[in-house]
């Protein structure tokens, strides 16, 4: 496990140099030109930046849902790169953890059959005790029988998060989780993702636009124009916040009708 002592981290996920272009020509655009970070192991990381700076497709790539172009990335130790169709399916099965804002839940399975989707997909026999573990860290106990439609925005959610905590993944990708809920229930959420990260030591990154959000993790890193700028270790909202004005102001100053990432509006 990394400690603070530690002279090197133990990344659960590092991106070398990544690159990734869409398209070609004079519609290229470029989303992600040279992106090198780490995460290390247990730790919450944010990730932030302007509408157009390549969250998402850093997210993706990371998770080897999308291809770089060039440069690496290692999950666990093993390049995603050096993996073929079938061993990236296996890594993103049993791996790989995700929650999306809209739960991707299947509807007509109950909360507990959603939650061990996951492991019924990979063949495992579902560990009771992890499964219960699970089951009570993100309050469900009471629910694991009821399908989805019959649960909140929040509980559903924490079904999500379940579902991506019961294999015991080396990562959990969040993308927005909080996006669809109020805020009460979203601090909730958030609570939960701190305390996966705290209390069982699960990696977990976050793409998020939201300060308050981002003063849940332990680390936010802010990318602009497809390039990681900055970071700010055990952050608060107001200095989030403020990083993002800027990071703004600076989009805004590239120039009218573009974004950051040269494309045209
Ligand atoms: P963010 O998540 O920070 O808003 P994205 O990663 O979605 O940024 O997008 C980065 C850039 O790549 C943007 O200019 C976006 O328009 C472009 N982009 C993303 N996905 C595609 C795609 N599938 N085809 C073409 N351009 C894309």
């Amino acid at each position: 496990m990394y400690t603070k002592q530690d002279s090197t981290p133990q990344f659960a996920v590092r991106l070398d140099a990544v690159t990734k272009t869409y398209g070609s020509g004079e519609n290229a655009v470029a989303a992600l030109r040279g992106v090198s970070v780490g995460f290390a192991a247990g730790t919450f990381t944010a990730v932030m930046g302007p509408s157009g700076s390549g969250k998402s497709t850093m997210l993706y790539c990371a998770a080897g849902l999308d291809q770089p172009d060039s440069g690496t990335v290692t999950i666990g130790g093993q390049d995603l790169g050096a993996l073929d169709e079938t061993g990236l399916t296996k890594m993103r099965r049993d791996r790989i953890g995700f929650i999306f804002q809209q739960f991707n839940l299947l509807p007509a399975l109950t909360a507990l059959q959603n939650i061990e989707l996951p492991l019924r997909l990979a063949g495992r026999p579902a560990d009771k005790d992890v499964v219960a573990m699970v089951i009570n860290r993100v309050g469900l106990a009471s629910r694991v029988k009821h399908l989805p439609g019959k649960l909140s925005g929040g509980q559903q959610q924490r079904v999500a998060i379940a579902r991506a905590l019961v294999t015991r993944p080396e990562v959990v990708f969040a993308d927005e989780p909080t996006g669809a809920l109020d805020t009460g229930t979203a601090a909730e959420v958030l609570a939960l993702l701190r305390e996966s990260a705290t209390v069982l030591n699960q990696t977990i990154v976050m793409v998020t636009h939201d300060p308050v959000a981002a003063s849940y993790a332990d680390r936010v890193v802010f990318l602009a124009d497809g390039q990681f700028v900055a970071e700010i270790h055990q952050p608060t909202a107001d200095r989030v916040a403020e990083r993002m004005t800027r990071l703004d102001a600076r989009v805004t100053n590239n120039g009218p009708g573009m974004n950051v990432a040269g494309a045209r509006f």
